[in-house]
This record gives structure tokens, C-alpha cells and sequence, in this order.
């Protein structure tokens, strides 16, 4: 009810906008849930939708400097995390195009199952 489907990423485990329930990813995306964002534990996905991005900025972080966007809620501009855009150090380097979401920020959900078969 009430829930914009502004771009449709499928799935069974859904992670969706805190504030606006707008969907944004799923479980097959996630790479890593050891990440840690301004309000805590942050995950890290291989893809994510629906999203307004900021301009690029300068970030030093524990793993080094990083080009870095902050992320916001294409539906209702929260702000979500950051997606990484370059990163100085080579081992950093799996990082580049990835998002993190806040999971503060987040809501993980079971998603519409999909049924094959006959029955
Ligand atoms: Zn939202």
C-alpha cells in the first residue's frame, strides 16, 4: 500500500528506504555487512536503486582516500549511505562503484516470493 515502485531490483530479502519502505536492493547484492557508517554497522552492496547521488568528494577514511557521493532516497531524499567512486589504495580498489547503506537507514524485508510450478 502506498509503495513506489520507481525502479524494480526483484529478489526474496529486499532492503528498502527506512523512512519511505521505497526499495533499493536485496540480499544477492551484499558483499559485506563488516562496514561502519556515521550511525554504526553499514552494509556493503554490489548494486543499488533508486537513488540521488552528491557531488563528488575527498574523503579520508581508517582504509585510506577515497572519491566518495553520499546517497540519498530518490523518493524522499533521505540520506542512505555513499557509494564509492575511486579509491587511492590498491586494496581498496574492490570498493569502486559499490554502495554502502546505513542499516540504521535501511529496512531488510522478506520480499513476494516467486512461484514455479503447477500447483
Ligand atoms: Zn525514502
Amino acid at each position: 500500500m502506498g509503495r513506489i515502485f520507481l525502479d524494480h531490483i526483484g529478489g526474496s530479502r529486499l532492503f528498502s528506504c527506512a523512512s519511505c519502505d521505497t526499495i533499493l536492493t536485496n540480499r544477492s547484492e551484499l558483499i559485506s555487512t563488516r562496514f561502519t557508517g556515521a550511525t554504526g554497522r553499514a552494509f556493503l552492496f554490489n548494486k543499488v536503486v533508486n537513488l540521488n547521488y552528491s557531488e563528488v568528494q575527498d574523503r579520508v577514511m581508517l582504509t585510506g582516500r577515497h572519491m566518495v557521493r553520499d546517497v540519498s532516497c530518490k523518493n524522499c531524499d533521505a540520506k542512505l549511505g555513499w557509494i564509492y567512486e575511486f579509491a587511492t589504495e590498491e586494496n581498496q580498489r574492490y570498493k569502486e562503484g559499490r554502495v554502502i547503506l546505513e542499516r540504521a537507514l535501511v529496512t531488510e524485508s522478506d520480499g513476494m516470493e516467486e512461484h514455479m510450478g503447477d500447483d
